[in-house]
């Protein structure tokens, strides 16, 4: 047996059908491409063994070609590393003795190099002349390696002395014993033990662990043992020496031949990093003014209530609560007192409520009690009772006493909701009913409100469609002199229709104010009312003067005046003949002062202000001279009554003269019947409005017709 002819360059045969083993010329090809040297000796008659195959491969690993090494072994017995010859030889006499498989790793020498291989042999007893098959693999890569792993381990365990940490090994024997070896001095850092107290036995490694930690953290070893999954547990520890500490560990296992588990284990000190972690978990869940929940916490707790109280059927309650008059201490006083009003008001809260009760603060002046079990709606009323009764009681700040009333909306758990969400949801709802019915109060929330409320909702929405579809319409009400009943002017009225059904606007003026929806609804109407002025002016007849009523939100924008200018301009309109009537709650509320200014532009344009639902609010004197007014009008609840009801009639002829003696003009509104007439010229009034001299008609051509009867004012 000799080489093989095959070469290299002719094998196209073979690669086409994939692993034709069952080819010997293939199965030859193979061998001789394999990184391994393969021969077959057998006994020569003079006992010494020769060289019957020897695979093309060898040529490579030997540094000699196949003619140069013959049929005898001997010149590559010469190739061997001496000092590996004599560990060989063993290997080989044993095998030899008992005819047995023999492997040896030993080094070949070539020129200029060295090689690590294994040699392998394999008894051939089914062919004649004790024959070995023996493959001679080229290993030195591997070696190369493992030599570098060696060094780089080294060098990671020079770096691992100065870590902080623990690193070391874990043995988990198959009997339940375990060891540490293997340690790092950062080792006894973390434990506080001498390192032969560790090395000898790491029970009192586990008896240092906070006892609640060593169940699940055993767990976790067991687990990770069973699996061979990465190892990671976080758990307490106090060392020998009283210290407590929060350590983070993590292990790779690997399972061993005799079935013990060992971890390469690394133990960090995060105690740190722990304090940290709860000091922003704690700044993230308070308030940071006050120092209560905040709404994350609220959240959270009320979940956990919510979870108990669907487990155990009984009851909690939400009360949400909201300061009445806040803004007013914070505009007046500045925001510092404002902020210590609100601490106040959270530790008056805090002790209002119950022990396990929660208090937090969810927005500026809203706040929020959680009663998380209640026996009956009373304890609610009682705690709703303490807080009033707590926060009426005066704060003192900067020399001056200031207490608060408040508005709360209360929601029950499970009855008015089972997320948080809907709960505070409800409360609002609640809440919102509660300040519509004058502040100071409570409600509890019922199914009605929410339909009240859906309703309001589904109407804004209509409302902003009708707004962008240009769909309302101002009516024209005619006000006249109460003497003669010639014509004086109009009132512009907003007219609103959603699917055939007329909308009041005492019901979606004040909703446009809640939506800000007012400020686009106000200048619409306008631009309505003047241009339907205009169209009556261009026919030739006087309307007069044209009353339009406005929002505090208009009144409280800025380029108010202007943009009216700007529009009286477009029409070719007189300021003269506009009058802006405004309410009394509107000079008395929220940025008086701005609302003032506004109105004091507008009567530097020319433009009249009137005085609206005057007697039902609480305008004085004093804010009559603040603000210059040219009309009072008398609301028409104290003209309904005026020959029956003697205060009513009172009323009226005292704010006719208070008028008179202002030097302004005044208007009774609402006027029926003849009999409020003749009471009302009886008292000097000027104006008259009413059905009784016609109702707010939206129809061009009735107004036309009416001014055509009435001729020019
Ligand atoms: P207001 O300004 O006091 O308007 C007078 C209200 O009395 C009008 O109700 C009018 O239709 C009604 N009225 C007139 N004569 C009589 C009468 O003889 N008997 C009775 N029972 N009522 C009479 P309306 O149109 O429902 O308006 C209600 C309120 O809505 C108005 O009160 C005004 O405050 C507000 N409003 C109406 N249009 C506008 C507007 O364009 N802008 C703003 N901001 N508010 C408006
Ligand atoms: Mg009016
Ligand atoms: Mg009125």
């Amino acid at each position: 047996m000799t080489s093989t002819s095959a070469k290299p360059g002719s094998n196209e045969r073979s690669s086409a059908q994939a692993p034709a083993l069952d080819n010997p010329a293939a199965r030859l090809m193979l061998t001789n491409l394999l990184p391994v040297a393969i021969m077959r000796l057998s006994r020569t008659p003079s006992r010494g063994f020769q060289i019957d195959y020897l695979s093309e491969s060898s040529e490579a690993l030997w540094g000699l070609s196949l003619p140069e090494i013959g049929k005898c072994p001997r010149r590559l017995w010469r190739r061997i590393h001496p000092d590996d010859l004599p560990h060989l030889h063993d290997r080989l006499r044993e095998a030899g003795k008992g005819r047995t498989e023999w492997s040896a790793t030993f080094r070949i020498r070539t020129e200029g190099s060295e090689k690590w291989v294994v040699g392998r042999g394999l008894p051939r007893p089914d062919l004649p002349g004790d024959a070995w098959n023996i493959t001679v693999t080229d290993i030195t890569a591997q070696i190369q390696a493992y030599a570098d792993l060696q060094a780089s381990e080294a060098r990671f365990r020079a770096l691992t002395e100065n870590i902080p940490g623990a690193i070391f090994r874990y043995r988990l024997r198959t009997d339940g014993t375990h060891q540490i070896f293997d340690m790092t001095p950062g080792c006894i850092g973390i434990w506080e033990l001498p390192a032969e107290v560790i090395n000898t036995d790491p029970t009192p490694i586990w008896n240092m662990i906070h006892p609640d930690d060593v169940p699940p953290m055993r767990a976790s070893v067991v687990d990770s043992a069973r699996s061979l999954k990465p190892w990671h547990y976080i758990w307490r520890l106090t060392t020998p020496s009283g210290r407590f500490k929060w350590l983070e560990g993590r292990g790779l296992p690997h399972r061993e031949a005799n079935g013990d588990t060992v971890w390469h284990s690394v133990i960090l000190d995060v105690t740190e990093q722990r304090r940290k972690d709860e000091e922003i978990r704690r700044l993230a869940e308070r308030d940071e003014l006050t120092g209560l929940a905040n709404r994350t916490l609220l959240r959270r707790r009320l979940e956990t209530a919510l979870r108990q109280r669907l487990a155990d059927r009984a009851g909690g309650a939400l009360i949400l609560i909201d300061l009445d008059h806040f803004k007013d201490i914070n505009d007046t006083l500045g925001h510092d007192a404002g902020d210590i009003f609100l601490r106040a008001t959270a530790e008056r809260l805090t002790e209002s409520a119950g022990r396990d009760d929660v208090v937090a603060r969810i927005g500026g002046d809203e706040f929020v009690v959680v009663m998380p079990r209640i026996s009956d709606e009373q304890a609610v009323l009682d705690t709703i009772a303490r807080i009033d009764a707590r926060l009426s009681q005066n704060v003192h700040i900067d020399g001056r006493d200031l207490s608060t009333t408040v508005s709360m909306g209360v929601a029950l758990f499970p009855r008015d909701g089972d997320t948080p969400n809907t709960l505070l949801k409800h409360a609002d709802i609640a809440l919102f009913e509660a300040k519509a019915a004058g502040r100071q109060t409570h409600v509890f929330f019922s199914r009605a409100l929410s339909a009240v409320r859906e309703r309001r909702q589904s109407l804004a929405e209509a409302l902003r469609g009708a707004i962008v579809a240009d769909t309302l319409r101002v009516a024209f009400q005619p006000i006249v002199e109460a003497g003669s009943g010639r014509h004086k002017g109009f009132e512009a009225l907003a007219r609103w229709t959603l699917d055939g059904q007329a909308i009041s606007p005492a019901e979606f003026i004040p909703l446009a104010e809640e939506t800000g929806l007012a400020v686009p609804l106000g200048r619409l109407l306008l631009t309505r009312t003047l241009s339907l002025a205009r169209r009556l002016a261009d026919t030739g007849i006087d309307p007069g003067t044209i009353s339009v009523n406005v929002s505090a939100a208009q009144l409280r924008e800025p380029d108010f005046a202007a943009s009216i200018a700007a529009a009286l301009r477009d029409y070719g309109f007189p300021p003269q003949r506009l009058e802006i009537e405004v309410t009394e709650t509107v000079i008395l509320g929220r940025s008086s002062e701005r609302i003032a200014l506004t109105l004091r532009e507008l009567r530097g344009l020319g433009t009249r202000i009137a005085l609206d639902d005057f007697g039902t609010g609480y305008a004085s004197l004093a804010h009559l001279k603040r603000i210059r007014v040219d009309r009072l009008k008398i609301d028409q609840s104290f003209v309904r009554d005026i020959e029956t009801d003697a205060d009513d009639a009172v009323i009226v002829r005292t704010v006719i003269s208070l008028a008179k003696s202002l030097g302004m003009d005044v208007v009774a509104e609402g006027i029926e019947t003849r009999e409020q007439l003749a009471f009302l010229r009886h008292y000097g009034c000027d104006l008259a409005q009413g059905y009784l001299f016609g109702r707010p008609t939206t129809s061009e051509t009735d107004l036309v017709s009416y001014l055509s009867g009435i001729g020019q004012a």
